[in-house]
């Protein structure tokens, strides 16, 4: 029999790694937050669970207004997807023909060369500083006429780092406009350091700026499913073509609006989140650990060559981080109780 021809190019692409879930062992891995959903949001799931025999709301028009409302922008300046990592795809469907140019830093989320491949389109990296921050003067000067989407990922996955307001103002002043810069805003609940931009106000104002969000991190619903965008509203209607139909599923949808509903208790568990990681990044740093500050809800440790040898013995311990091979170890904050597991190992490792 003979096999059923492929894309040629897909070989070429990079594997998306997940983080490992260990039997066991602590998942520190995926820069989930360690909290279950509280109550009034596990109910509005098993509410909505009662009708899914129905398709959802393919526009998930409910959260649209509810978002639109807390950012204060009109409806067609919001979309919804499937995480907001079917968002990243859905920028690269809608703006890039083949062989357009997709602009990030490298390191940064694993899923940015993914997606902008499968578009066909062609990924530029560009490297972080040594200070493991973004180069935007270098990103400038690497956007060429191919450009069509910048991805500016603040903070930084895996590193935490986050650019500030005078130079990513400098920066979105020189972008061409006819090139889209989205400012993936994954952690921004984590962010504290108040000269950190909030990326909405660019959104806001800018035609080519787009803000992007998701539930899956200081919202704890990671296994649902959930990310928006706000931006101008030629992208957002661009946005909502490449949608795959039904995508945000019913369940989602329903745990979203009812997390919006708990917003400062949620918050407040990300404020939790932060003293621990100042904690964390503190026993680190005194016990001689090169630790980058971090506003999102992870440390990233730059170990090199040690990477793969520091990943085993945390496992060793019971704490499964995530490593990227020869660059270094993301570990992300967890109970006060599990980071202390996780500090007790980082120790070891240095005995
Ligand atoms: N952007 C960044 C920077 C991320 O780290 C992640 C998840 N690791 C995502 C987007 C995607 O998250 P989700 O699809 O769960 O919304």
């Amino acid at each position: 029999m003979s096999a059923i021809p492929t894309r040629a190019d897909l070989a070429a692409l990079p594997a998306y790694v997940p983080g490992r879930t260990v039997p066991g062992a602590i998942k520190l891995a995926s820069n989930e937050v360690p909290g279950g959903p509280l109550p009034s949001v596990a109910e509005a799931i098993t509410r909505a669970s009662r009708e899914i025999n129905r398709y959802p709301d393919m526009g998930a028009w409910a959260l649209v207004e509810r978002l639109a409302s807390e950012f204060d922008v009109p409806t067609s300046q919001v979309a919804v997807g499937c995480g907001s990592v079917s968002l990243c795809q859905q920028f690269v469907q809608a703006l890039c023909a083949p062989g357009d140019e997709v602009l990030f830093a490298w390191r940064s989320f694993e899923a940015y060369p993914i997606v902008t491949q499968v578009g066909n389109a062609t990924p530029v990296r560009v490297p972080l500083t040594p200070s493991h921050t973004h180069d935007l003067d270098a990103m400038l000067a690497a956007i060429t006429p191919k450009t069509r989407l910048v991805f500016v990922c603040n903070p930084n996955n895996p590193t935490g780092t986050a650019v500030r307001t005078e130079e990513l103002t400098r920066f979105l002043d020189a972008v061409p406009s006819d090139v889209l810069v989205v400012l993936d805003e994954a952690y921004r609940e984590f962010v504290t350091d108040p000269d950190v931009p909030d990326g909405m106000e660019f959104a806001r104002t800018r035609p080519n700026v787009a803000a992007l969000r998701t539930f899956s991190k200081a919202y704890g619903l990671a296994g649902l499913r959930v990310g928006y965008a706000v931006a101008s509203e030629p992208v957002i209607e661009a946005l909502r073509k490449v949608y795959v139909a039904f995508s945000v599923n019913a369940l989602a949808q329903s745990a979203a609006l009812a997390s919006l509903d708990a917003k400062d208790e949620l918050l407040a568990r990300c404020a939790e989140i932060v003293g621990e990681r100042t904690r964390v990044r503190d026993a680190l740093l005194g016990m001689g650990y090169e630790v980058p500050e971090t506003m999102a809800n992870f440390v990233w440790l730059p170990l090199r060559e040690r990477t793969a040898e520091f990943a085993e013995h945390a496992l060793d311990h019971k704490i499964v981080v995530r490593p990227f091979a020869g660059e270094g170890v993301r570990v992300t904050i967890g109970t006060a109780e599990e980071n202390d597991v996780f500090l007790e190992a980082a120790r070891a490792y240095l005995a």
